[in-house]
């Protein structure tokens, strides 16, 4: 089994209880772990992988929990970073309608510093490249440019997912579209949601958001739909594959969940690169992908939720 490195941001999205979409009026906050790329880790230790995160939280003790819920869920922290700097906090209301109003304090996660020891670590495994902050500037950036650069002169298998949070870029959608033209050029995987894929594309097919895709660089193209499945693109075809039929409670997660689970799968694959190939090898385990998706919205939060391997496999 392959190491799958996840490299980004470990954060804490404090959530307002019962205060419609107006944080102004919250008195309530509930405290869970977030970021993409430690829920892409979680995925895959909870799975029984090597998931390993990369990323920068405060010495304090909101960093303190992060790491140790990490630990609880079998992910590898040895290359997580504590600065001086506070842990990034989010805070974040939400209406019934779905409404957000949302407030962002950043800290530490941008200060994440490259260690060029990991270079060796990359080699011949899994990089997945996940981080809703990276692109935002810092150290994390910079490190981000840097650990992309050794995955591709050492051979490993590059994973994207762009993350892309609206609130977060407001304004300066071209910016973000424009920093993700590099990693959708080398990546072999990519996994986008339907407004990222074609935000990325400005195209509004799938079909053509796609080609876009592919024309750019990416091998193969994940484009999740939520309860619909997910259509897979590669130089052989395109695919829909259904997911499982559950009742959602909390959708939060479920893309890192798919991700994570499909990493999981290549991760354990002898020769990763076959699944660029090979479709009666890669469609199967887009359905487990889905399976894990579909499962993490059946509970609240995202890693509380996300299943073990005996949940997607033995059924
Ligand atoms: P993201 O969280 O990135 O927006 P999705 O919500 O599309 O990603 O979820 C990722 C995957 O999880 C989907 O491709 C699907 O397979 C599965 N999934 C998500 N929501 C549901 C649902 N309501 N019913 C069944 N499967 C789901």
């Amino acid at each position: 089994m392959k190491d799958v490195f996840c490299i980004g941001e470990l954060l804490i999205d404090f959530v307002a209880e019962k205060q419609g979409s107006d944080l102004s009026k919250a008195m309530v906050f509930t405290k869970k772990p977030g970021g993409a790329p430690a829920n892409v880790a979680c995925a895959i230790a909870k799975l029984g992988g090597n998931g390993k995160f990369v990323g920068s939280v405060g010495n304090d003790p909101f960093g303190n929990f992060l790491l140790s819920v990490l630990q609880e869920n079998q992910v590898d922290i040895a290359h997580a970073q504590q600065c001086k700097t506070f842990t990034t906090l989010a805070f974040v209301s939400l209406s019934d309608d779905g409404e957000r109003d949302f407030v962002f304090s950043r800290g530490a996660d941008k200060q994440l510093v490259y260690d060029p020891e990991l270079k060796k670590g990359i080699k011949d495994n899994l990089l997945h490249l996940g981080a809703a902050t990276a692109l935002l500037g810092g150290a994390l950036e910079k490190a981000y440019g840097r650990y992309f650069f050794d995955a591709l002169t050492q051979g490993a298998f590059i994973s994207f997912d762009p993350n892309f949070r609206g609130d977060l870029w407001k304004g300066e959608e071209d910016c973000f579209v424009k920093k993700c033209m590099p990693f959708i050029e080398k990546a072999h995987l990519g996994k986008f949601s339907l407004e990222e894929a074609q935000l990325l594309s400005g195209k509004k097919e799938l079909s053509e958001c796609c080609a876009f895709l592919h024309d750019v660089g990416t091998k193969l193209v994940t484009i999740t739909l939520g309860a619909e499945g997910t259509l897979v693109s590669t130089a052989k075809g395109r695919h829909t594959i259904p997911s499982i039929p559950v009742k959602p409670i909390d959708t939060t997660g479920a893309g890192d969940a798919f991700i994570g689970c499909l990493l999981y799968q290549i991760a354990d694959l002898k020769d990763p690169y076959e699944v660029l190939e090979n479709e009666a090898l890669l469609l199967p385990m887009i359905a487990k992908a889905n399976t894990a998706g579909a499962l993490t919205t059946t509970g609240y939060g995202a890693i509380p939720s996300l299943p073990v391997a005996s949940a997607v496999f033995d059924r």
